[in-house]
């Protein structure tokens, strides 16, 4: 850890403490998170070594923040780990507050399309190689607010371990992104729970204030019943079997239109599709870039935007050789 030198805790996550921090011999900065994870006796957990294995993987991809490598050391005596990511200055959440939060100041239309679609283009590259996020929300995407480039973060270190009601600091974990089959106590889900997320997601960059800020998994299903009608037999088959559903207060779908009057048709419908309560007819990740919400999105800059990325890495890993 002597080739790094911390300069501030940034945050804290899920798992542990994150802090800013400058590579010494690049002059980078470089976001280290230091995992608190139970050791074996024989040292790092083959599961974790797979996560990491995974993390890297998923690195590839330019909307997902990418893992440099991996320090292992001794802390008063207790072996520990840091990843170490490249830094990106800001995360949505704060991004998004920048200009004032609600209504009143909106975002520009083109900026939240190619939020949104990074987003997706992230989520896309996790459930293609079969990873769950589980836990997307605008705290774990980080922006890079010059290029205008998101990238997802948090990932993988979740996927052995169940959705924490509170991290390790006894923080409340958000409710607020959270798919209804999941607070319904679905013991099978899968890669539709981080659609959910992501429909959460785009319509806070709309509105510019949380969709369903729920407190508690009750007041949160009433929320989304609230907004998109109480669910039935017809609706979701199969919902009434699932372990915490019981009777409850009947709401009929409200016009998203209204909720929403700034969102043009094809948004409201990419929405309406990602809020489907049956997960199985929610639309996917794949099918979701391919909307003609994001027909007049330029993707052509956005990818190049990736291929910049990668050209600097080249030129790095280059100058690196030379040195
Ligand atoms: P996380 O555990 O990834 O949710 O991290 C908690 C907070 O730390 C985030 O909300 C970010 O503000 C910050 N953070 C995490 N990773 C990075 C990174 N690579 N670059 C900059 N900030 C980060």
């Amino acid at each position: 850890m002597d080739a790094y030198e911390k300069i501030e805790k940034i945050g804290e996550g899920t798992y542990g403490k994150v802090y800013k921090a400058r590579d010494i011999n690049t002059g980078k900065l470089v976001a280290l998170k230091k995992c608190r994870l139970e050791m074996e006796e024989e040292g790092v957990p083959s599961t974790t070594l797979r996560e990491i294995s995974l993390l890297q993987m998923l690195s590839d991809s330019n909307h997902i923040v990418k893992l440099l490598c991996v320090e292992h050391t001794e802390e008063n005596n207790k072996p520990c780990l840091y990843l170490v990511f490249e830094y990106l200055n800001t995360d949505m959440k704060k991004w998004m507050d920048r200009n004032g939060k609600g209504p009143a100041h909106p975002l520009p239309t083109m900026h939240i399309k190619s939020m949104v679609y990074q987003l997706i283009k992230g989520v896309a590259y996790c459930h293609m190689h079969g990873v769950l996020h589980r836990d997307l929300k605008p705290q774990n995407l980080l922006v890079d607010d010059e290029k205008m480039c998101l990238k997802v973060a948090d990932l993988g270190l979740g996927r052995h371990f169940s959705v924490p009601l509170k991290s390790y600091t006894h923080e409340i974990v958000t409710l607020w992104y959270r798919a209804p089959e999941v607070l319904l106590g679905a013991t099978h889900y899968a890669t539709p729970v981080d659609m959910w997320s992501v429909g959460c997601i785009f319509a806070e960059l709309v509105r510019k204030a949380p969709l369903f800020p729920g407190d508690s998994e009750y007041q949160q299903l009433l929320h989304i019943f609230k907004l998109l009608g109480t669910p039935n037999e017809d609706t979701w088959p199969g919902v009434t079997k699932l372990r915490d559903w019981h009777e409850w207060p009947q709401w009929q779908p409200q016009d998203l239109r209204r909720i929403f009057p700034t969102l043009e048709e094809a948004g409201i419908d990419l929405l309406k599709r990602m809020f489907a309560y049956d997960p199985a007819l929610r639309i996917s990740a794949k099918e979701a870039l391919n909307h003609p919400y994001f027909d007049d999105l330029d993707k052509v800059a956005v990818d190049a935007l990736e291929s910049q990325e990668v050209r600097d890495r080249m030129a790095e890993a280059a100058a690196a050789n030379v040195h």
